[in-house]
């Protein structure tokens, strides 16, 4: 079972990618992480990567596929894969599904975890933290129990974080669509896309997720 999974900053898509980790012995394919990992033990095609990095150049599409390519050696055919933040463009996806092809397998599933915006909106800029203990907080889903003092510790210092702003929260998720949009309608007319609730509590977005993969 190979799959793309897709969800905006928020949408607990970090969470879920562990999760089928865990539970399915999935692999998870992030290109930043395959380069880092193929840079620093010195494997062919990260050494070339590597030389390319070192002139400042960025890392073409064909340096990405031999990183999958050399991948879904390494993990064999029995263990599934999610490709996470890969592939960005129609290229990229047309360059995927010959990779694996030439492995025997086939992608079955984009799953896209989906959020209301204005709700993500409301869920990030109210959170924030005890600034003592790190107990997490919310200014409408999770209040102290005594306005200003940490149900926890009893610390009056709490914090929040200053990238969790409603600008920056619309701003990332401009991004994602723009990131998302040259990849969807060709998968969408293979009938492939799957959407899933990514503001549900995070046992039914496993719950879902699990559904679609055993579809
Ligand atoms: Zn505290």
């Amino acid at each position: 079972m190979d799959i793309i999974l897709l969800g905006p900053p928020g949408a607990g898509k970090g969470t879920q990618a562990h999760r089928l980790v865990e539970h399915h012995g999935m692999r998870q394919l992030s290109t930043g992480d395959m380069l880092r990992g193929a840079v620093s033990t010195g494997t062919p095609v990260g050494l070339k990567a590597k030389a390319i990095m070192d002139r400042g150049d960025l890392v073409s599409d064909d340096i990405v596929s031999e990183l999958i390519d050399a991948e879904l050696t390494a993990m064999g055919p029995a263990t599934g894969a999610i490709f996470d933040g890969y592939p960005r463009t129609e290229a990229q996806a047309q360059m995927l599904d010959g990779i694996l092809e030439k492995h025997g397998r086939k992608l079955d599933h984009v799953i896209e975890l989906e959020v209301d915006e204005d709700a993500l909106v409301e869920r990030i800029t109210g959170r924030f933290t005890c600034a003592n203990c790190g107990a997490g907080y919310h200014d409408k889903f999770n209040k102290p129990e005594t306005p200003g003092v940490c149900d926890r510790c009893g610390s009056t210092e709490f914090k929040r974080r200053p990238d969790d702003t409603e600008e920056t929260v619309r701003k990332r998720m401009g991004l994602y669509r723009a990131e998302t949009a040259p990849i969807l309608p060709g998968y969408e007319a293979r009938g492939i896309v799957n959407r899933v609730d990514g503001m549900a509590a995070i046992e039914e977005v496993t719950h879902a997720i699990d559904c679609i993969l055993a579809d």
